[in-house]
């Protein structure tokens, strides 16, 4: 009997010298068949490749006629071949001609064969081409020679990936793994960005392929088994809130997978054969995601990608790899492809070289996506499959308008885009020179464009974009992108910082918000909630914790010494809290005068309006506070009784439509009538038809994402607003009939030529 073990391993270390040796990739893939079909004993080895065009071309063999080398061919789906791509499964037949997708290829001469064995050659779950051996007795290959066969696969798959056999292509085709494809999903942050691909999770490259010594990879992969196994159960037992609920399903289910015996069987056996710990991971894991693909059972998929998920930190946990090591090994374009990513991690890489981030998962309100946009780069999100089909070093574009990514561009279309990429820098050209403009409408009316921000990497947006001050801070995001609580230090730090890159702007500093979706992973206290949004979150939750209300406060107060501070509060509901709040505030104000600390030059402290529960008692909300701040994401979510991060909403409902222009007029309106400033902060502020609107309802002050600004004042100062004011007044109290608001608003702008 043959030594089922060295038989693969005697193949993969002759296959390693194959690679290394300075041979043209014909003449590689030649010895190649040459040597499985030698190794495995069998008459005929062929390897099949997919081109772009779905047709499987013969690469080589060793076996059948060589002059059908590069003529043969099948399409996908055709012929036992054909079928083992399409299905990514491999066939094993005692006799090939019996099975009913046999077709025969007169050129070959695979008359005389009878039996056979053909796997997917797959990578990353993509399958790039069929590897078969044939032999004319009729015998079943053994599990032990599937394997093997399989495991080989991956070498000719690393091969196809790097590039290597894109030179045997003939003139107009190519390789299946090379074509350009696009995907459409959903935008989540504007601008376009061209670039090369970074996957955000680790592949295996091939130096690291073939192992040395099984036994010591073996004792490699348990150990890094164990630890794996060890965090999942910290993570389980430590009960955070972020791994409640759902989260701990999904926990639950790693730590059933990582105990999974069939998981460990297989790795373990693709090491025997020879692979490093990190290419087995890779190899069990293409192979189930292939597998799967073709699964249409959502919650089958779900567990996939929780599978995916597991793999990755196995790889991590091989491979020991840091942040450093990305960061210089990174394209001076990076795009980014993940399936999901933590906003942490979009931080470790340097925002330098960052054009674009694309995530097959995420919502436009998730945290990663809150990032980017401060970062202020183009965000494509929903492409589903995207990281499969993507690989290292790739050209990419994202399109950020359109909610699109092309993987690996026609020339052609890769001009467009740089073009529309020329085009939105001479706008930005436009818009730099717009800042030296008094931001007045074309009547003469000021209206202040402040911007958003919430991190120390958006500061320097404040002087590009020509923001007025900062509208809203969002003091949150310091704690969502820590690991534990920032201490005060930090807080007084980061709140000083800006006040310096405010340079005597103005700067609204909002307490935090978080509950809902905005999780603090270390924070101990969070409950589990039917209903986040509606839940313990923002004010509520800091006026029930007020250690941490203070520890803010005193932060801010510190920071802000010799200047003024504003301050909100998010998620006001009722009257009362923000009385509550006050009085936290004067007690600190009292302390830190006692211990003559340097105060700030004015206190002014405003509310948030989100909560419908506020439009009814809006005169009273005016006096009790020195500002409202319109929080129109939430203010929309709760008016309209539609959740904010529902993507299959999220086109449904219009914030331009009566009912809600509506109720924003009449917060303008009551601010006007108590003599309270009021601005609007959410996402209707940043584009350009909104911003318009909102003018028009009596807003003289609104912030938004830096970008927004340029396109804003563009609107701006082309606005003649009288006649806007006047287009309200027949318009929006009027009965809602014919064409709706926003189409309107369009035809009121397209008549006057306001650029939106
Ligand atoms: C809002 O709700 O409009 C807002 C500005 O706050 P956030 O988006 O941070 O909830
Ligand atoms: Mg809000």
């Amino acid at each position: 009997m043959r030594d089922t073990a060295s038989g693969p391993r005697v193949l993969l270390k002759r296959l390693r010298e194959l690679m290394q040796e300075p041979l043209e990739p014909q003449e590689r893939l030649d010895r190649i068949v040459r040597d499985i079909a030698a190794n495995m004993v069998a008459e005929v080895c062929s390897l099949y490749v997919l081109r772009a065009d779905s047709v499987l071309e013969l690469y080589a063999t060793e076996g059948l006629n060589p002059k059908a080398v590069h003529l043969a061919q099948l399409r996908l789906g055709e012929g036992l071949v054909g079928t083992i791509a399409a299905s990514a499964r491999p066939l094993n037949l005692s006799n090939a001609q019996e099975h009913p997708a046999f077709a025969y290829l007169p050129e070959t001469g695979e008359e005389i064969y009878n039996s056979f064995l053909g796997v997917p050659v797959l990578r990353a779950g993509r399958t790039l081409g069929v590897l078969v051996v044939q032999n004319k007795t009729m015998r079943h290959y053994r599990d032990d020679e599937v394997e093997a066969l399989e495991t080989t696969a991956m070498v000719i798959a690393e091969m196809i990936a790097t590039g290597d056999l894109a030179r045997l292509t003939r003139p107009g085709l190519e390789l299946d793994l090379r074509r350009p494809v696009s995907f459409t999903g959903l935008s989540f942050n504007e601008g376009v960005g061209l670039g090369h691909v970074v996957l955000h999770e680790p592949r295996i490259v091939v130096t690291n392929l073939f192992n040395e010594d099984s036994d010591e990879e073996i004792k490699r992969l348990d150990a890094s088994l164990g630890s794996l196994r060890l965090s999942i159960d910290d993570m389980l037992e430590r009960r955070e809130v972020a791994f409640e609920g759902e989260h701990r399903q999904v926990l639950e289910a790693y730590r059933m997978f990582a105990n999974d015996s069939g998981w460990v069987r297989r790795l373990e056996e693709a090491i025997r054969n020879g692979l490093t710990a990190e290419a087995a991971v890779e190899k069990v894991q293409s192979d189930m995601r292939a597998r799967m693909l073709h699964m249409t059972d959502p919650y089958l998929r779900e567990r996939m990608s929780d599978f995916d998920d597991l793999a990755n930190r196995l790889l991590r946990q091989l491979m020991g790899r840091g942040p450093d090591d990305v960061a210089a090994s990174l394209p001076k374009d990076a795009i980014i492809v993940a399936r999901s990513m933590g906003a942490a991690e979009l931080l470790d890489y340097p925002r330098d070289k960052l054009r674009g981030l694309v995530l097959e998962d995420g919502a436009a309100t998730s945290h990663v996506v809150i990032v980017a946009r401060a970062m202020g780069i183009p965000v494509a999100g929903q492409m589903r499959g995207a990281v499969s089909m993507a690989e290292n070093g790739d050209a990419i574009i994202v399109d950020g308008e359109e909610g699109a990514i092309h993987l690996r561009p026609q020339p052609d279309l890769e001009a467009a885009y740089a073009e529309k990429v020329r085009f939105r820098a001479r706008r930005q050209e436009v818009y730099r020179e717009l800042r030296k403009k008094p931001s007045v409408t074309k009547d003469g009316v000021q209206v202040d464009l402040l911007m958003n921000a919430g991190l120390a990497v958006d500061l320097p947006q404040l002087a590009e974009a020509g923001a007025a001050g900062i509208g809203l801070f969002r003091t949150e995001l310091q704690f969502m992108v820590a690991s534990t609580f920032p201490r005060a230090e930090a807080q007084e730090r980061l709140y000083r910082d800006v006040l310096d890159a405010a340079r005597g702007k103005p700067v609204t500093f909002r307490t935090i918000d978080i509950g809902g979706d905005k999780v603090l992973p270390y924070f101990k206290d969070t409950i589990q909630e039917e209903n986040p949004a509606l839940g313990w979150r923002a004010i509520r939750l800091t006026l029930d914790r007020p250690g941490l209300l203070r520890t803010q406060i005193r932060a801010l107060l510190k920071a802000c010494g010799g200047r003024e501070l504003k301050l909100m509060l998010p998620m006001v509901t009722e009257l009362g809290e923000i009385a509550q709040a006050r009085e936290i505030i004067d007690r600190e104000v009292r302390h830190l005068s006692r211990f003559a600390h340097h105060l700030p030059t004015s206190l002014k402290l405003g509310a948030m309006l989100e909560v419908p529960s506020l439009l009814f008692q809006l005169d009273e909300l005016m006096k009790a506070v020195d500002f409202v701040s319109v929080g129109s994401n939430d203010l929309f979510q709760f008016v309209m009784a539609v959740d904010r991060g529902n993507t299959q909403l999220s086109d449904r409902f219009d914030a331009l439509s009566t009912p809600f222009l509506r109720v924003l007029k009449q917060i303008a309106d009551a601010g006007v009538r108590n003599q309270t400033p009021v601005t609007l902060c959410g996402e209707l502020a940043g584009k350009p038809i909104s911003a318009m609107a909102l003018i028009g309802l009596g807003y003289r002050s609104i912030s938004m994402s830096p970008a927004s600004i340029g396109p804003v004042k563009a609107m701006l100062t082309e606005l003649p607003l009288a006649e806007l004011e006047t287009f309200f007044d027949d318009n929006l109290m009027a009965p809602v009939q014919g064409l709706p608001m926003r189409a309107l608003l369009q035809a009121f702008a397209d008549d006057r030529s306001i650029p939106l």
